[in-house]
């Protein structure tokens, strides 16, 4: 069933990830097919954390693939991760306790005794990026445990439009109000299963008051006091280095706008 120049991503689900070139399959793992990539296949599978990588390769933290990877290959790898934990956590129907099969043809698992289907679960996430005229909002996540800063995201509820998710995450983590929302991108972020979805947005009103079970520690920055950023590679950091792109002002250029007068 494989082919001979198959593309394998191991992922161990408690510590080492692994993207390996090769056609030698894991001990005790039952790939899942993520898709095709360059004309060949790409595989996935999740093995013990007492495996040993293969020849020639090594694991590494799923997180250091964040910046490492091109955006096609972190979507594969995306993809991957989605997949196998999608069907470590969907082998028994969720509405009968059946075991589940998975379907040839679709990426699904189907319940034999009900019939209810799964799909691999995607949570979609708003990640914000408040600025306030040359100022941006970074705050520190508790949940990034250490000193660093980067825009504010959370989960979409039930229920909600991404534009609501928005106004009640800077809401409920800083207590201010935003307004002017306009999208930025998206990236799948696969930690576990996720979907960041990213906007731009103007501060309107209110005092910085973080809520303390989420953030550390909260404030404006302007490009030329940034506290440590999240990697390059996340949409966070995008976020980030977009409004610094915007809001340097490069000599060279007030030079040649001045020069060509078209901004008086
Ligand atoms: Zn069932």
């Amino acid at each position: 069933m494989r082919a001979p120049h198959d593309i394998l991503i191991i992922d161990a689900p408690h510590g080492p990830e692994i993207v390996v070139g090769s056609d030698v399959a894991p001990p005790d793992a039952v790939p899942v097919l993520v898709g095709h990539h360059d004309g060949v296949h790409v595989w996935a599978a999740s093995v013990g954390t007492q495996i040993s990588a293969p020849s020639g390769t090594a694991f590494v933290g799923a997180r250091q693939l964040v910046g490492a990877l091109n955006p096609e290959s972190f979507g594969l790898f995306a993809r991957a991760r989605m997949l196998v934990e999608w069907e470590r956590t969907h082998r028994y129907c969720g509405a009968c306790g059946t075991p589940t099969a998975v379907l040839a043809d679709e990426h699904a698992v189907e319940c034999a005794r009900c019939g209810l289907r799964s799909y691999p679960r995607i949570s979609p996430a708003v990640i914000v990026a408040v600025t306030r005229a040359d100022e941006i909002l970074l705050a520190q996540p508790v949940r990034a445990g250490r000193a660093m800063y980067t825009v504010l995201a959370g989960f979409v509820e039930a229920g909600e439009s991404l534009e609501r998710a928005v106004a009640r995450e800077i809401a409920e983590e800083v207590g201010i109000t935003v307004g002017d929302l306009a999208y930025a991108g998206s990236q799948p972020w696969p930690f576990p299963h996720a979907l960041m979805v990213g906007f731009t947005a103007r501060y309107v009103a209110g005092e910085i008051t973080p809520d303390p079970t989420e953030i550390v520690d909260a404030g404006w920055y302007t490009t030329g006091d940034l506290p440590e950023l999240p990697p390059r590679g996340s949409i966070a950091r995008a976020l980030i280095d977009e409004f610094v792109r915007v809001h340097t002002r490069k000599p060279w250029v007030l030079g040649a706008l001045a020069a060509s007068r078209r901004w008086v």
